[in-house]
Order: structure tokens, then C-alpha cells, then sequence
């Protein structure tokens, strides 16, 4: 854990309870009820600094607890002054992130009167246009659609006083760059801005100097490293056995919340149908989903009717899911960075979880590269019993995995399954038991 200055003198340190915090009662009641005990360290650190006013840059891995990390502050803040303007705007990669970031901020806010309005593509503008005509405090917004109101002439941003980029890394990564900045430039020079990012490459750094005055750094973690709690294992499995696996790993019940990431939209729809048929309930959430496509698969996963919820990597930054127990990753994704992401769905907030990662022999050395930036060495494990070596049915000729080409001309058969005898999963490393049953609330 660290803390640092990028231009500024050290100031306010961390501390250990919400009680110590300056927070205003009426937000230690929303605390209370949201259920956090202490704060967690990103919150120790990054609440006394940003409750001063002063510019910050918070790096901690995804699941710390940074959203409440910037709400607290900005609410605080929010408390005193006029009502009725728009005074706090929070930009976001993707709408599930604009709607948890505003659902924690009505939570966290309940008893304070301040309205927050989230601002996201795919939904009609009608109550978004409202929110935003009538000065919602707090507005959590995607850059596009945000730009699509402001091109119409009623939004008023004279009046913000703090600026939160929330995963700021995602939002390069996905080319909001230009959009961002044209936000940016709207604001008033003299408010806060606050930057999170899990991962601090160069060009978040060069664009923190753009958009940021002499921040303070807030550093929880080591950069790079996953989640803490997540025990990592890597199934070498030649790509078209990828599904077959996966369904033989599901037989297993400690697997009770399973999140699983392909590479792209067409391999999760077909995943997706070839789990279903295969009785397994799952859903599936990548981009060309509809908005209410997208929220119905969530809720479902969230309130434990899907067992498995297959995700493009997009899709996975506004899933904020209590007790995911596992993250597959069906695809090995090129960037370590998005692996670091992808884990961070499970182990939310120190709790522990899996993440499984089925690797074919193109994508060891993406793997490698993963355990490099890591720095760990993850297990190998087959499972006991099934057999990698059969041979890929006809239709998964070329599709099986990237660049793969499955040899050709093998006899027709449906994928086998091994020689029986007892189950056993894939061993755990930290020797934890299977939970008692599904862990949501
Ligand atoms: P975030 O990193 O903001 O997406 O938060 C990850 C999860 O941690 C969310 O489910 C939060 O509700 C939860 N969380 C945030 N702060 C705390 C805290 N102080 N104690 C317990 N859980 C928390």
C-alpha cells in the first residue's frame, strides 16, 4: 500500500474506522445501512484526501470498494450548498457501471435529499433529459450519451464542483478519449477532479496531468496484482474441448456463480446456447444485447436464478455481483491487464473466489504473459477423467479457437465423456471447502 504525491505535499492519511472519517451523521447512517463495517483500504486512504478538496489519483484493483471511495467525498461535499444544479458528474465506461455508481449513490445518499440521475445509452432520453433539465446533484454518465444531451442544448455544467473519472484505463482502451476531453472542457477549471483507475499505464498518467492540478496519488496494492483472495488455475485444454470442459467443471456444485468471459460477442452466444442445452442455466450480456436484455440476465445472475452468466469483456465492468464463486476464463484474453479486470469480478470486497482459466496451446504464451505481469506462477491442473483428446465434432472445424485449426477428417462424434469414477474438481489452492450453499444476499 502506498501513497504518494504526483506535484503536491503530503497531507491527510488514511484511517481505520468510518467513525474517524469527517462524514456528516446522515452519511454514516447510509454507510451503516449499506452493511460496511470499516472502511476498506482504498476508502482509509483515499476518503481523508479527497474530503480536502484537493485533486486525486486513486489506483486500486477493481473490487476495493471505489466507488464509495469517491461517493462519500463528493455527497459530503454535496451537503452543504445550493440544490437544484448539477454539481457533481461521475463518467463511466459502461452503463451497468453508470447504474451501480448512481444505485451506491441513492444508497449511500438516502437520507441526505441529494438527487443523482445515471445517464447511459440503449434507454430512452426522456427521464435523462428531466434529471438533467431539472439539476440532479449527481450525474453518473457513459461519455456518448452524455454528448448526445449536451449536443441538445439544456445541459448546465457551469455549476460542477467535482469531476470523478471512474476506470479511467477502460475508458482509453475503448477510445472515449475524445469524448471525454469534449466533456472535460465544459466544466468549470476550478473543481475537483478525482481519476480511478485499477491499472496506471502511461497514457492514464499523461492524461491525469491534462485533466488533473497537482493530484495526489493513491496507490492500494501493488499496481498489478489481481484481487486479493483469488486463487488462480489454469486448465491446459486444446480449444475445441473448451465447452466440453466447461460443462464437466459445472458439474460441480461448489461452482455455484459462475462468470465466464469469451473473446467475443459470437463465441458467448454460442456458448451461451450450448449450455442451455445442455441444462445449464445461464445467461449472456455483451454489447449487442438491449438494455433490457442486458439488465434481465444480470438480475437474474444477481438474484441466483442463472447459474452461469457468459460476458465479453465489455460487458464485465458494470457487473458488481456479491458471491460470484467463480471466474472462468474461457478465453485468455492478449491484454494481462483485462485478466486483472476479469478476476476481479470474483473476491468482491475480500471475499475469496476462483478464477479458472482454460488454455489452449495458442494462448500460452498470452497466458504467460499474464503470469508474468502477475508475477505468479498459476497451477496447472487437468481434470480427473476427461478426456482432452477427442476429437472436435465437425461443426467446430475452424471456430474453435483463435487461430486454431482443428484437424480435419476425424470420425463423426459428439464430444465423449471420460471413463467414470469419483468426481473430483480441479485442485483449490488455499484448501478452502465448497461454500455452504449459494453466498448472495
Ligand atoms: P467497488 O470496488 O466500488 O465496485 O465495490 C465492490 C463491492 O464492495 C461492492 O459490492 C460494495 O458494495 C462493497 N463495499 C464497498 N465498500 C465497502 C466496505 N467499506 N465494506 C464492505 N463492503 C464494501
Amino acid at each position: 500500500m502506498g501513497e504518494g504525491s504526483a506535484g503536491g505535499s503530503s497531507g491527510a492519511g488514511g484511517t481505520t474506522s468510518f467513525e474517524e472519517l469527517e462524514l456528516h451523521p446522515t452519511l454514516k447512517k447510509g454507510i451503516q445501512e449499506m452493511g460496511y463495517r470499516t472502511p476498506t483500504p482504498i476508502q482509509q486512504h483515499a476518503i481523508p484526501h479527497a474530503l480536502t478538496g484537493r485533486d486525486l489519483i486513486g489506483t486500486a484493483q477493481t473490487g476495493t470498494g471505489k466507488t464509495a471511495a469517491f461517493l462519500l467525498p463528493i455527497l459530503e461535499r454535496l451537503m452543504n450548498g445550493p440544490r437544484g444544479h448539477t454539481r457533481a458528474l461521475i463518467l463511466t465506461p459502461t452503463r451497468e457501471l453508470a447504474v451501480q455508481a448512481e444505485t451506491f449513490m441513492r444508497t449511500l445518499g438516502r437520507h441526505t435529499g441529494l438527487r443523482g440521475a445515471a445517464v447511459y445509452g440503449g434507454v430512452g432520453m426522456g427521464d435523462q433529459e428531466r434529471a438533467l433539465r431539472g439539476g440532479a446533484e449527481v450525474i453518473v454518465a457513459t461519455p456518448g450519451r452524455l454528448l448526445d444531451h449536451m449536443s441538445r442544448g439544456y445541459v448546465r455544467f457551469d455549476r460542477v464542483e467535482v469531476a470523478v473519472l471512474d476506470e479511467a484505463d477502460r475508458m482509453l482502451d475503448m477510445g472515449f478519449l475524445p469524448d471525454v476531453r469534449k466533456i472535460m472542457e465544459t466544466l468549470p477549471t476550478d473543481r475537483q477532479t478525482m481519476l480511478f483507475s485499477a491499472t496506471m499505464p502511461p497514457e492514464i498518467v499523461r492524461l491525469a496531468q491534462v485533466f488533473l492540478r497537482e493530484p495526489r496519488t493513491v496507490q492500494v496494492g501493488p499496481q498489478a496484482a489481481a484481487a486479493v483472495g483469488v486463487s488462480h488455475l489454469a486448465l491446459p485444454v486444446p480449444g475445441h474441448r473448451k465447452s466440453a470442459l466447461l460443462r464437466e467443471l459445472l458439474r460441480d456444485e461448489v461452482m455455484t456463480s459462475v462468470l465466464v468471459f469469451t473473446r467475443t460477442k459470437h463465441r458467448a452466444d454460442r456458448l451461451h446456447r450450448e449450455l442451455e442445452r445442455n441444462g445449464v442455466s445461464a445467461g449472456v450480456i455483451h454489447g449487442d444485447r438491449s438494455q433490457s436484455q442486458r439488465t434481465r440476465a444480470l438480475e437474474g445472475f444477481r438474484m441466483g436464478r442463472i447459474r452461469v452468466l457468459v460476458a465479453t469483456d465489455l460487458a464485465s465492468r458494470g457487473i458488481d455481483v456479491e458471491g460470484v464463486s467463480h471466474v472462468v476464463n474461457y478465453d485468455i484474453p492478449s491484454e494481462p491487464d483485462v485478466y486483472i479486470h476479469r478476476v476481479g469480478r470474483t473476491a468482491r470486497a475480500e471475499r475469496r473466489g476462483d478464477a479458472y482459466s482454460l488454455v489452449s496451446p495458442e494462448e500460452s504464451d498470452d497466458f504467460h504473459r499474464i503470469e508474468q505481469r502477475l508475477g505468479l506462477s498459476v497451477a496447472r491442473s487437468q481434470l480427473p477423467g476427461f478426456d482432452y483428446s477427442a476429437p472436435p465434432p465437425p461443426r467446430d472445424l475452424g471456430v474453435a479457437a483463435r487461430g486454431h485449426r482443428a484437424p480435419g477428417g476425424g470420425p463423426r462424434r459428439a464430444y465423449q465423456r471420460g471413463p467414470g469414477g469419483p468426481r473430483r474438481g480441479p485442485p483449490r489452492s488455499g484448501g478452502r471447502g465448497p461454500p455452504p450453499g449459494r453466498r448472495r444476499r
